[in-house]
């Protein structure tokens, strides 16, 4: 068994980025005050930067149409482009069904390194992420990188980007080192289960099926609420700098936990029941007549759609996981 891993490496990883974002946007495109809900940065080896001119805004009358075949590169920049904005914008849509407006803006800086860094550029959500040629590279054979590329774009990038979207909602003046969660200081079944809302319908179904097939102890709701997020520490910094996540089954576990204890509030209260827990979780260290945070037991109960005791809420649970078709709602 090994000994658990400190748990500061994403608030101090937070801090870095932010100082390496803004140096490599400042560098490259000087200071912008603009928020544009997806600002997506190319790598320094896409066309713009490599024939030397400064990227100018182009206003264009015509724009321009994408050639088909022949003209077209699935790992070139321009794809690349392509897809961090519909990252951006699915994270965006998936995250406002959760919490409403106003979702923040994100900045994606795509750099021709693997790993990837997410944290706050201010206000705004940042993400540095790797080219699909960096990740292509990567994939385990040639007949899997396009398949591996993919699923980076469309369930890793937006995964990421929500992770992001979280600290900067709703702690963009949180300074770092002042919370031991995961991500943020909400609870890591929270943290993950907003994370994995926001990727492709397929996985989030099949990550609900494994929730269902888990063993009784892995889905006991209370150890789930309480529970430490098993990658936290060394091996995120491991998973961010580009290693595969370890074989651990704990860790495999909570993704599912994860989403599967979100997705049941969801359906049994919808935003409704999202924003009365964020209301508790976020009021807690501030309000006087609550000077602790809610306990993990006492966060579900009486949430819009479920039962008003602790052991209501576990029937509701154990039932939800149960149903064959428990018509989880997170499908868009
Ligand atoms: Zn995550």
């Amino acid at each position: 068994m090994k000994s658990r891993p400190r748990r500061t490496a994403t608030s101090g990883s937070l801090a870095l980025l932010a100082l390496l974002v803004a140096g490599e946007v400042a560098a490259r495109t000087g200071p912008v005050a603009s928020a544009e809900p997806c600002e997506v940065v190319g790598a320094s080896g896409s066309e713009e930067a490599a024939d030397g001119r400064p990227e100018p805004t182009r206003p264009t009358a015509r724009p321009a149409v994408p050639e088909a075949g022949a003209g077209s590169d699935e790992l070139g920049p321009a794809a690349d482009e392509s897809r961090a904005r519909q990252a951006c914008e699915t994270a965006r849509e998936r995250f406002a069904e959760l919490f409403g407006e106003p979702v923040p803006p994100v900045r994606i800086l795509l750099w021709d390194r693997p790993g990837y860094r997410t944290g706050l550029q201010g206000e705004r959500a940042a993400v540095v992420w790797p080219t699909s040629r960096v990740m292509a590279a990567r994939a385990k054979s040639a007949e899997a990188a396009l398949p591996y590329v993919e699923s980076q774009w469309n369930d890793v990038l937006p995964h990421e980007i929500s992770h992001a979207l979280l600290a900067a909602r709703f702690f963009a003046d949180e300074r770092s080192g002042r919370h031991t969660g995961y991500g943020t200081p909400l609870p890591d079944w929270l943290d993950e289960g907003v994370a994995i809302w926001a990727e492709t319908p397929r996985n989030r179904d099949a990550r609900l099926r494994q929730a269902r097939a888990l063993p009784a102890e892995r889905r006991d709701l209370l150890s789930i609420l309480e529970m430490r997020h098993p990658g936290a520490g060394a091996t995120a910094e491991a998973i961010r700098n580009g290693a595969a996540p370890p074989p651990d089954e704990a860790l495999w576990a909570f993704y599912p936990q994860s989403i599967a204890a979100l997705a049941f509030v969801y359906d049994a209260g919808g935003a409704d029941a999202i924003a009365e827990l964020m209301r508790r979780l976020l009021a807690a260290p501030v309000d006087a007549s609550r000077p602790d945070p809610p306990s993990a037991r006492d966060l579900l109960v009486d949430l819009p759609g479920l039962p008003d005791d602790f052991e209501g809420v576990v029937a509701a649970w154990n039932a939800w996981l149960a149903a064959e078709d428990p018509g989880v709602a997170t499908a868009p």
